[in-house]
């Protein structure tokens, strides 16, 4: 992508009411836009790096055996008086809407009910299990606070996946498979050594439930971390009684700040005997389907991550989630700079390297400081100087220096 046809431009300060430095980064350098507190546009940086996160959890679920789909974001109360949850009293975050007959209509904060009243169209032997389903799908969700940038949106994305197993034995099974898929999505995030499956206030029919907690001061949680165990306990359930049960000694745990980017819990038979989901086993009986919900905080995490890596000059995306590889910038504009850049450009695109090519001919200092402020991790020059010395200058957004290398050199190293 040419910078001088990309629509967005980087902003020299965030709107004066952002305060998370998340959304304050992601915004100058033209990753989301504002509409208001908690609810945020995709620019097309922004979708590139949604994207690349989508993938490898999408990579991950289809790993497991996930099936994608995409429920609806309009909702029937039916189906969540059923569960009790219908009532604000029970859900504080409803956003509703209403037919123009007045049929009320619940905004989707979440998809639990939708989706076991709709599996009961295809599940009704025990030939049916397991059978485990998923989506990324835009959550509403009325907030009382939205002070975190894209960690906490009044509107964000989700991937949230359902398991329907046939008994306990399955349903547990999958379950650790699930938390060894999301500790895999963590680690090719960038977020492997900071990332802890931490005990939490139940499901509503295990005693814990297990939240993946992001170790981060930008993180609105407080969780109690044993680093050699990898594992933690949120505050909410941490007292000697559970720090027992978990094998854990107190002296060290380490109270630290963390953001959830992922959550799982079993509801047992609990919501499907609420709604009536029910199968058929070998020997002719009825039996409830046990029901585990597992979510990942996609707009979150693409939060917590430009949080955590940014610096000073601005955001630094590891590779696996940046919105492109290599950050071309051409510096002069006489005829053979931009035959030269022109022709690196389309070659490493030929060669499946994404490039984001700052052809616009700024001064040297306002393209570096771009370069710094979008965060992609190789920074690549060509100027009449490099063209000279029949080479080109590299730089990691890591590093402070740059490198002279040659073209194949350059190929090599980002080939890698
Ligand atoms: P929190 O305690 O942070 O409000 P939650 O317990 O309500 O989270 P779940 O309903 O389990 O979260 O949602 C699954 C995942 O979706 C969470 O682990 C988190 O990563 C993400 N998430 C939840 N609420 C938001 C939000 N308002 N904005 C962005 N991501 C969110
Ligand atoms: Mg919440």
């Amino acid at each position: 992508m040419r910078l001088s046809h990309l629509f967005t431009k980087t902003l020299r300060s965030a709107p004066a009411d952002e305060q998370a430095l998340n959304a304050q980064l992601l915004i100058r350098a033209g990753y989301i836009y504002k509409e208001m507190a908690g609810v945020y546009a995709y620019l097309p940086l922004g979708i590139r790096v949604l994207e690349n996160i989508k993938r490898i959890v999408r990579e991950e679920m289809n790993a497991i055996g996930g099936q994608e789909l995409i429920m609806t974001n309009l909702q029937r109360q039916d189906l969540w008086e059923k569960t009790d949850r219908w009532d604000e009293s029970k859900v504080d975050v409803w956003f509703k809407t209403k037919l123009q007959n007045n049929t009320e209509l619940g905004l989707a904060w979440s998809h639990e009910e939708p989706i076991t009243d709709m599996m009961r169209n295809y599940i009704s032997s025990y030939r049916d299990l397991p059978a485990n389903v998923y989506q990324f799908q835009t959550k509403l969700r009325n907030e009382l606070r939205s002070k975190s940038g894209i960690m906490r949106g009044r509107e964000f994305v989700m991937k949230d996946m359902y398991s329907y197993s046939l008994d306990n034995e399955q349903h547990e099974a999958f379950y650790e498979t699930a938390t060894q898929a999301y500790l895999k999505v963590f680690d090719r995030v960038g977020l492997g050594d900071k990332t802890f499956v931490t005990y939490s206030s139940g499901g509503a029919f295990t005693k814990f439930s297990h939240e993946f907690q992001t170790v981060t001061d930008a993180g609105e949680d407080v969780i109690y971390l044993d680093e050699e165990k990898k594992m933690a306990i949120n505050e909410e359930v941490y007292n000697d009684e559970v720090i027992k049960h978990l094998g854990l000694d107190k002296a060290k745990l380490k109270e630290v700040k963390a953001a959830e980017v992922g959550n799982i819990f079993s509801f047992g038979s609990i919501k499907s005997e609420q709604l009536d989901l029910a199968y058929t086993d070998k020997d002719g009986h009825k039996k409830p389907v046990i029901l585990g919900s597992y979510g990942i905080g996609i707009t979150r995490l693409m939060g917590v991550i430009a949080e955590i890596f940014a610096d000073h000059k601005g955001l630094v995306w590891p590779e696996a989630i940046a919105p492109f590889s290599v950050n071309l910038i051409r510096i002069g504009d006489s005829d053979k700079t931009v035959k030269a850049a022109d022709r690196l450009y389309n070659l490493l695109t030929e060669a499946g390297i994404a490039v984001l090519y700052d052809d616009r001919n700024l001064r040297v200092g306002e393209s570096f400081a771009d370069a710094d402020l979008i965060g992609i991790p190789n920074r690549v020059v060509i100027s009449d100087k490099t063209i000279a010395q029949n080479n080109l200058e590299w730089k990691k957004r890591t590093e402070n220096e740059a490198r002279s290398i040659s073209e194949q050199e350059l190929l090599k190293i980002l080939e890698r």
